[in-house]
Parts: C-alpha cells; structure tokens; sequence
C-alpha cells in the first residue's frame, strides 16, 4: 500500500505547518478550526506535504494574510487554504491538477517552480479517496478545499 495511515490531530498538524512556513517566508497565516481538535486516520506525512504545496502556492501568489480552514462534517474532514492574490484564470482551471502545467509563462518565470505541485496534491488526495477543488477569481484569490474521510 502507498499509505502509512495513523491517527493524529489535523488541528495541530496545520498549527505546525502554518508555523514551520511563518518561519521560513514570514508571512501570516491564519488557521481557523471550529474546534481545538479534529482527529483524522491517514497519511500523515502526506497530508503535511498537500498542506505546505497548497500553502507554497498561496505565499507565491499572493502578498496578503493566508487562511487555513478546517471542519469536521459526517465522517468527512474538509481543509481549505485560502490567499487573496493574483488568482487563476477560468480557461486554466481544468489544465492546473496536470503535471507541469503552470499558468501563463511570463508571470510564472518570476514566481519559480515547474508545475507539479498541485498534481502531486491531487494524487495525495486520490490515494486517501478525497476530493479536491479549485475556487479562484482572477485579482481577487484562490481557494484550494481538500475534502476527506475522516475513518476515525
Ligand atoms: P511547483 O512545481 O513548484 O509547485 P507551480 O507552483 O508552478 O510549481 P503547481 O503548484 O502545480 O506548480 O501550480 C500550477 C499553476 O497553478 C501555477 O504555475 C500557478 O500559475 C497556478 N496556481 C497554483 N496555485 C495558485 C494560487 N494560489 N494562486 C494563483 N495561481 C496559482
């Protein structure tokens, strides 16, 4: 099997991560959980890797305070990372899980990065049978929302 599943808490790992990254870039991120806690079974490596690409993305394209949200609903847990930078445009939505896809050459020549972050994310996503989905507006933000079962 290509999972190592354990049980462990998703608040504290996003606090952690969320951290891990403030230290690296300085810059805010929020994490905003209902509750103090929200056990989850999966991959728990994998699951620190889809938040720091997701994140990654979020510091890369965009100047402003980035959101982590988590919530817990009828045995599924749902994470969304949030920015309010220069979003993705529509036409380029269905290509952005694709290896090596990135969006429009000159603006991605400054940011760096070869495009796999997120077919990576989606493949993480797929191994957990999960979802993941884009929201994003042009100059307004982008909104990556992870769903999963939770299997506690
Ligand atoms: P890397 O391989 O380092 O992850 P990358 O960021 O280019 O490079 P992906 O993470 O796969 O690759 O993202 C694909 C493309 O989707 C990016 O090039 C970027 O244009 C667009 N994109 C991804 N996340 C965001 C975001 N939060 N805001 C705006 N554009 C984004």
């Amino acid at each position: 099997d290509w999972l190592k599943l354990e049980r462990f808490d998703l608040v504290q790992l996003a606090d952690e991560t969320a951290d891990m990254l403030h230290a690296t870039f300085g810059r805010m991120i929020r994490v905003h959980a209902p509750k103090t806690d929200m056990k989850l079974i999966a991959d728990k490596d994998k699951i620190r890797q889809l938040l720091v690409i997701l994140l990654d993305n979020a510091i890369k394209y965009s100047k402003e305070a980035i959101e982590i949200s988590l919530q817990a609903t009828k045995g599924t847990v749902r994470l969304s990372v949030s920015d309010k930078g220069i979003g993705i445009p529509d036409d380029d939505m269905p290509l952005l899980f694709e290896r090596f896809f990135r969006v429009d050459g000159a603006r991605s020549r400054t940011t760096g990065g070869v495009g796999l972050g997120l077919s990576i994310a989606k493949r993480i996503t797929d191994l957990h049978e999960g979802k993941i989905d884009v929201f994003s507006k042009p100059d307004h933000g982008t909104t990556i929302t992870v769903v999963l079962p939770q299997r506690k």
